[in-house]
């Protein structure tokens, strides 16, 4: 009950900002159809495997959005950089040449930015730097100072911010200093990146090696603001992971899984442990692992034809061939005649015998005489179909292209047609009364590492319940539910045909961009396919071009993929927690996750309860990954996906909080590790190779340290079910009179939001909420000049009220806490 009063809060959040409209660019790969490639589809599926992944740099956000919105697919490996962002797109060396005249950078494999001290701008180089230290103090703040170690190495992470930051002439220099432990003194001047944003500045931040754990921080601006901090930990101590328990089975997953096999093994795990498992299947089926078969034929430019079968190939459109013929003769008209699966085009011929049917004239004959056979046709891309076509050297077959396997596919027909995804759900009570966990993996095709890492997780589950105590308290108190891939149809076609597929296998494009040339760019991002904070309401990070890497859909959940996910979550209320799982990044987000870039607005910040509990949660998630062989996720790839990388509208997670309540996170796995061997880090991939370097990207290792992580997710769930107790809360300092103005903040136990009131009246759920002072800063503080009561409650993640208050009902005993603080002023 008390529960549901939270729900009341959060849908209290501020409206959405809506109905601004999004402008998108060209389509991305060739829109001018100036070549049209005649012939057979596989010429051209052999053109479009040439693309690859090139390392690239980009000036900011803005620059990411029209690129992305250009159709380029760039999604994924990004990260930040001091002076922009650095990532990998799958591009051919044509779009390269396209990348590189709207300003991005491409990179050599060896330039890509490395965080050293050398590329800080190095300890010699800043020390020389004269910056004046001063008393106001105001001016910077201190956001983060964050100590972790990976494999031996030390490393300091700051994030500070000044209130001068957005001035531009001249841009406010921040430097950064640190003792080497308790009462030593501060030295190691270095200059801070700074991070601007779609415009906005965002704060300052370093991240650097150091051999020594440092006690204190000081940060000093151009300006002459200056303040110190204390280093905390990052990740250090965590307890040792569940693998470590006596007896504890794990490492189940021995290799890459298509979906085929990760949805049986979750069938067969469902028959092997009745009690504890069962499955759920989502209601509405794929629309395939099946395209129309197509071909361009007649000739290039303006004389050619693009022709797409009325059925699926497997389902007759591969049988279907089609002919222009050249029948001796003049004065003839345009015909079709038709034989079986046989379409025969007989060309029109002027009086002088030569041929006359344009590009036009021959696919409108097409369409309309092939006795149901094609349904679709028409001049190549926005082509008007003015060129007169050639005969065809006798019938071209259509194909759907799924038939060729690419190199090093695995064994085996991959099954045609619409999927029915099955839900493997685990826990011993589903009852719908423990706190529901969902694992979704793979949205997004290429990335086959979030399907092991949550298929790992499951068998952990199901294999020790009977012989570990801890595992049996996850199983008994959560219920789990697992969607090992969320893009079949899109994986299949990863694994077999195009390993780079992002999207899934649904083709929404106009004729403009419907040619099977561009078959490997179609498809819907599902991961922007959602209601909040999505492209079509104007937020950044979405695309309105079906070709694009982040095709959004025509409409919010236009895909089945996504409409599934909602009917889940509300035929199973008790979900309260969601992890969207992708690769790679090394990176674990929340909310706000997306924002219109005008103005950079993002969604609604949590509540700083909610802030800090899914801060609180991730150490322990991370903490876990790091127990396995010290990979550490740095606490810059922490946070609300738009505060610390970019926005992507419509996502699953933003929906699902925002609607919903449930904690939504989103993983990006299989991130850098540190190679202490080279003392840089090492990128991740999409696939990388399975049994690797044990210490460095391999599919293997990140299976087995990420099901950690969402093993301890399952715990952070089964704690959340348990938390009974009331949080507390203080105001700092209390009561009391003072002399003169004084500063002022709330503190509470746990993680706490806190609603409250100064002008005496009791607080309920539409009273101010205790904010943080800035994004990724604590609480702020109130300066008190008057003589001033607070009255105040709080209420902790799991929905306990401090002191049983019932902020909803004017009851009598309105046992809300208050504080007095008296101003005498004397
Ligand atoms: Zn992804």
């Amino acid at each position: 009950m008390r529960r549901r009063q939270r729900r009341i809060a959060l849908l209290a959040l501020p409206a959405l900002v809506a109905g601004v409209l999004v402008t998108t660019g060209p389509a991305g790969a060739d829109p001018t159809g100036s070549t049209a490639a005649a012939g057979s589809g596989r010429s051209q599926l052999e053109n479009q495997e040439q693309a690859r992944l090139v390392p690239i740099k980009l000036a900011g956000a803005d620059m990411l959005d029209k690129v992305v919105a250009a159709g380029f697919d760039i999604e994924h490996g990004l990260k930040r950089v001091p002076t922009g962002i650095e990532g990998e797109a799958v591009v051919t060396a044509e779009q390269v040449a396209e990348l590189k005249a709207m300003g991005v950078e491409v990179l050599g494999d060896d330039v890509a930015f490395e965080w050293s001290d050398e590329a800080d701008g190095g300890i010699q180089g800043a020390a020389a730097r004269t910056v004046q230290p001063a008393s106001h103090e105001a001016t910077v703040r201190i956001a983060r100072a964050d100590w972790f170690t990976t494999k031996g190495q030390g490393f300091l992470y700051v994030e500070a911010r000044t209130t001068e930051g957005q001035q531009a002439d001249p841009i406010v220099e921040m430097q950064l200093e640190n003792d080497s432990g308790k009462r030593t003194s501060f030295g190691f001047a270095r200059t801070m990146s700074r991070f601007v944003d779609s415009g906005q500045y965002m704060f300052h931040r370093n991240l650097f090696k150091l051999d020594a754990r440092p006690n204190q921080i000081r940060v000093t601006s151009s300006t002459g603001g200056v303040t110190t901090g204390v280093v905390s930990d990052w990740l250090e101590d965590a307890p040792p992971p569940l693998t470590e328990n006596r007896g504890y089975k794990s490492d189940f997953v021995d290799g890459y899984r298509h979906p085929q096999q990760l949805y049986s093994r979750a069938k067969e795990i469902a028959r092997q442990y009745p009690d504890i498992a069962e499955i759920v299947y989502l209601p509405n089926q794929t629309n395939g692992y099946q395209r129309k078969a197509q071909a361009t034929i007649g000739g290039t430019g303006q004389a050619a034809v693009v022709v797409s079968s009325a059925a699926w190939g497997h389902e007759g459109g591969n049988d279907v061939t089609v002919e222009f013929v050249d029948r001796p003769g003049a004065d003839l008209p345009l015909a079709a005649e038709v034989a079986g699966k046989a379409v025969r085009v007989l060309l029109a011929k002027d009086a002088s015998g030569a041929l006359a049917s344009t590009a036009t004239e021959a696919a409108d004959a097409l369409r309309t005489q092939s006795q149901g056979l094609i349904d679709r046709s028409h001049p190549y891309r926005t082509n008007a179909g003015t060129g007169i076509v050639a005969p065809t050297a006798g019938p071209v077959a259509l194909t759907d292209s799924l038939d060729q396997k690419r190199v090093g596919a695995p064994e085996g027909e991959v099954p045609r047609g619409p999927v029915t995804i099955p839900v493997l759900r685990i826990g011993k009570h589903r009852d719908g009364k423990k706190p529901g966990v969902l694992i979704q993996a793979q949205d997004h095709a290429r990335e086959w590492v979030p399907a092991t890492t949550s298929l790992e997780s499951a068998e952990r589950l199901v294999h020790n319940y009977r012989s570990d105590r801890e595992t049996k308290n996850i199983v008994d108190n959560t219920d789990v539910f697992f969607i090992l891939s969320n893009n079949p149809d899109g994986a299949n076609y990863s694994f077999y045909n195009f390993a780079s597929q992002r999207k899934n296998m649904t083709n929404h494009c106009p004729d403009a961009t419907a040619d099977p040339a561009q078959r490997n760019s179609w498809g819907v991002d599902l991961n922007r396919n959602y209601r909040v904070g999505s492209g079509h309401d104007g937020y950044a990070g979405g695309s309105t071009n079906c070709v694009s890497g982040t095709y959004q859909g025509p409409e919010e959940l236009s895909e089945p993929e996504s409409k599934n996910i909602i009917w889940l979550v509300e035929k199973y209320s008790n979900i309260k927690f969601m992890m969207s799982v992708h690769s790679n990044g090394g990176q674990l987000f929340w909310q706000p996750g997306a924002y219109i870039a005008d103005g950079r607005i993002t969604t609604p910040r949590p509540p700083l309860g909610d802030e800090a509990f899914y801060w609180q949660s991730a150490s322990r998630i991370l903490g876990q990954v790091k127990a396995h062989r010290e990979t550490v996720v740095t606490p810059e790839n922490v946070g609300g996906s738009s505060d610390v990388l970019y926005s992507s509208a419509g996502n699953v997670r933003e929906d699902l909080y925002y609607t919903y309540g449930i904690y939504a996170f989103g993983w990006e796995v299989g991130g850098s590790v540190y190679n202490p061997a080279t003392g840089n880090w090492q990128g991740g991939s999409f696939q990388p190779v399975w049994e690797g370097d044990p210490n460095l990207v391999s599919g293997h290792a990140e299976t087995m340290e990420y099901a950690n992580g969402i093993t301890e997710m399952f715990r952070v769930a089964a704690d959340w079910g348990k938390d009974k107790k009331d949080p507390t809360s203080k105001l700092v300092p209390g009561n009391g009179k003072y002399r003169g103005p004084v500063d002022v903040r709330f503190e509470t136990n746990e993680p706490a939001t806190i609603y409250y009131t100064t002008d005496g009246s009791r607080p309920t759920l539409q009273s101010p909420r205790y904010a943080a002072t800035e994004f990724r800063e604590p609480g702020q503080v109130f300066h008190v000049t008057e003589t001033t009561t607070f009255n105040w409650f709080s209420v902790d993640s799991a929905g306990n009220i401090e002191k049983n208050y019932d902020p909803t009902k004017n009851d009598k005993r309105n046992n809300y806490r208050t504080a007095t603080i008296k101003i005498d002023k004397r």
